[in-house]
C-alpha cells in the first residue's frame, strides 16, 4: 500500500476524506508533511453510526473468527512495517529503529491479544440450578491515543476491544495522525465495514467523541488532566471508561547495584523515546555510595548518544514531538536554571529548526522542585541521592501519581522487597518498561482507571452477564 497522502478516513469500511484539512509536521524540521481530515461533527456520528451497525453482526461472530481476523490485521501490519516506519518517524520524530520497533510492537499486540479468552464462570450447576457469568461486549468503544506511541497505543485497545466483540471509532492525537489513519485503511481491507473506523480531528473531537451518547465505552490514553475531562464527560451518559494516564515513575538504585552494568539500561529508562513514555523513569533515586559513579557514568553516556533528525542513520534520539511540548520541557529547564540547579548536561537547546532538546541531567535538585514533582514528558532527568532505603521508598509513594516504578540492585530478593512496597500499578526489578498483551499493565492513584493487556484488559471490555436457568 502507500504511504503518501492523500490521507482519509475510514468510516464503514469507506475512505473519507475531510470537508477541511489540518496540517502535521515533522518535529525534525517543521516542514509540513501531510494533510489530514479534520473531521465533522456529522462525519463522527456516520462514524457512529456506522460501528453501531456493524456491533451485533460482529458480536454474533465465533470468537475463534474473530481472533483469525484480528491475527490477520497482526499480519498485515508487518508486513506493511517499511512503510509504517518512514511514516511513523515523519509524524512522531522517532528514530527508524524506534519506529521499528512499534510498529512490530503493534503487530505482536494484535496477535497476542488475539490469542486470549473469555472465561466463563459456573457458579451453580445442581439439580435445582444452572448459572453462569459471561463476558459479553460492551458495544461501541470509542479509542483515544496519545502521540508519544500513536500506534502501539491504539492497538492496546484495538485487539482486546474487537476480539470481545465490541466495534471502534478510533481517534488518534492531531499531532500524529497519518499512521493511524493508514492503519484504518489497511483494517478496511480485512474487517467487516464499520467494525474499526478511524477519525482525525482538532481540539473540538475528542470533547465530541466522549460525550456521545451512540459511544458506550471510552478508552483513553493520555494525561492526567485530559483524564478527567474524559471521565466526567463520560459521566452524562454512565460510559464505562479505561483511562491511562500519566507518571511520575520513580527508580530506586540501591547501594549495591552494579554501577557498570546498570548505568546504560538506566539511561534508557529515563530517555528512550526522549522521556517521552508514561512509563519512562522521571525520578532517579540513587544510593549516596554510588551517586558519584553512577553519575559520570550517566553523563559519559549521555556523550555518546546523537540527537537528531530520526531519519538519519545513528540517531538515537530525534526531537521532542510538538511544539506545546517542547515549550513544555524548555520552561522547566528554565526554572531548573533559575533556581541555579546544576546541569551535569545539556540545558541548552539547539536553536535550529525541530524541537530538539538535548539530554539534560539534573544533580540532585531539591524534592520540592518542578522537574521533581511534575511529569517531565522530555529529556530531563532529575538525579536524586538518599541515604536510607526507607527515605527513598516515602519519596517513590509521595506522588498523586502510581503507573510505573523501578527498584535496581543486586541482591533480587532485597530489590523485590522494595518493590513490593512502592504504590505503583507496575514495578520492575533491574528493568524497565517491559508490556506484553498477556500481562495487566495501568496506574493506580491519578494515574488511570484500569487496566489494558492481559485476561483483566481483556475484561474491561465487556459487561458481565449472568444466566440462570431454574431446572424443572
Ligand atoms: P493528551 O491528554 O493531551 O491527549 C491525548 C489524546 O486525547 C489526544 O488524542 C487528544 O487529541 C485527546 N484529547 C485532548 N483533549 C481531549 C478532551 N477534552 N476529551 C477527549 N479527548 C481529548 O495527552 P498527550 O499529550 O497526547 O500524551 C501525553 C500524556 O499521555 C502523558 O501524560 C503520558 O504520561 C500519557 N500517557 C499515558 C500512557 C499510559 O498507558 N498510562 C501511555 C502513553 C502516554
Amino acid at each position: 500500500m502507500g504511504f503518501d497522502g492523500p490521507f482519509t478516513m475510514t468510516i464503514g469500511g469507506r475512505a473519507v476524506a475531510g470537508d477541511a484539512t489540518f496540517d502535521v509536521v515533522n518535529p525534525a524540521t517543521e516542514a509540513v508533511i501531510g494533510a489530514a481530515p479534520d473531521a465533522t461533527r456529522a462525519q463522527l456520528d456516520n462514524a457512529v453510526a456506522a460501528a453501531r451497525a456493524a456491533f451485533p453482526g460482529w458480536a454474533a461472530t465465533p470468537i475463534a473468527e474473530r481472533r483469525a481476523l484480528i491475527d490477520r490485521l497482526g499480519d498485515a501490519v508487518m508486513a506493511e512495517i517499511d512503510g509504517f516506519k518512514r511514516l511513523l518517524t515523519a509524524e512522531q520524530g522517532k528514530p527508524h529503529a524506534d519506529a521499528q520497533n512499534e510498529i512490530g510492537g503493534a503487530a505482536l499486540w494484535l496477535k497476542g491479544a488475539a490469542t486470549l479468552d473469555l472465561p466463563v464462570t459456573v457458579n451453580e450447576d445442581s439439580a435445582d440450578r444452572y448459572s453462569e457469568t459471561r463476558h459479553v461486549p460492551i458495544g461501541v468503544v470509542g479509542a483515544i491515543a496519545p502521540w508519544n506511541f500513536p500506534i502501539v497505543l491504539a492497538m492496546f485497545k484495538v485487539g482486546p476491544a474487537l476480539l470481545a466483540g465490541n466495534t471502534m471509532v478510533l481517534k488518534p492525537s492531531p499531532f500524529t495522525p497519518l499512521t493511524t489513519l493508514k492503519f484504518g485503511e489497511l483494517a478496511a481491507t480485512i474487517l467487516p465495514p464499520g467494525v474499526l473506523n478511524v477519525i482525525s480531528g482538532g481540539d473540538a473531537l475528542g470533547p465530541w467523541l466522549t460525550e456521545h451518547p451512540g459511544i458506550d465505552k471510552v478508552s483513553f490514553t493520555g494525561s492526567t488532566a485530559t483524564g478527567r475531562r474524559v471521565m466526567q464527560s463520560a459521566s452524562a451518559t454512565l460510559k464505562r471508561v479505561t483511562l491511562e494516564l500519566g507518571g511520575n515513575d520513580p527508580a530506586i538504585v540501591l547501594p549495591d547495584a552494579d554501577v557498570a552494568a546498570v548505568a546504560e539500561k538506566l539511561f534508557w529508562a529515563a530517555f528512550a523515546n526522549n522521556g517521552q513514555i508514561c512509563i519512562a523513569t522521571k525520578r532517579m533515586y540513587v544510593h549516596e555510595d554510588i551517586y558519584e559513579p553512577l553519575k559520570e557514568a550517566l553523563v559519559a553516556y549521555a556523550a555518546t548518544v546523537k540527537v537528531g533528525d530520526g531519519s538519519e542513520q545513528g540517531t538515537r534520539l530525534g526531537p521532542i514531538n510538538n511544539r506545546p511540548q517542547y515549550e513544555r520541557v524548555l520552561d522547566l529547564i528554565r526554572d531548573a536554571k533559575e533556581r541555579g540547579y546544576t546541569f551535569l548536561t545539556g540545558g541548552e537547546a539547539s536553536g535550529t529548526p525541530g524541537y530538539f532538546v538535548p539530554v539534560t541531567i539534573i544533580d540532585n535538585p531539591p524534592e520540592d522542585s518542578r522537574i521533581v514533582q511534575e511529569e517531565q514528558f522530555g529529556p530531563v532527568l532529575p538525579l536524586l541521592k538518599f541515604r536510607d532505603v526507607e527515605d527513598a521508598i516515602a519519596r517513590a509513594n509521595a506522588s498523586d501519581y502510581g503507573l510505573g516504578a523501578s527498584v535496581w540492585g543486586s541482591d533480587e530478593d532485597a530489590a523485590f522487597a522494595v518493590a513490593e512496597r512502592i504504590a505503583s500499578g507496575t514495578v520492575w526489578v533491574n528493568e524497565t518498561q517491559h508490556l506484553t498483551p498477556l500481562a495487566a499493565f495501568g496506574g493506580v492513584k491519578q494515574s488511570g482507571v484500569g487496566v489494558e493487556g492481559g485476561v483483566e484488559g481483556l475484561l474491561e471490555y465487556t459487561n458481565v452477564k449472568t444466566l440462570v436457568r431454574r431446572r424443572q
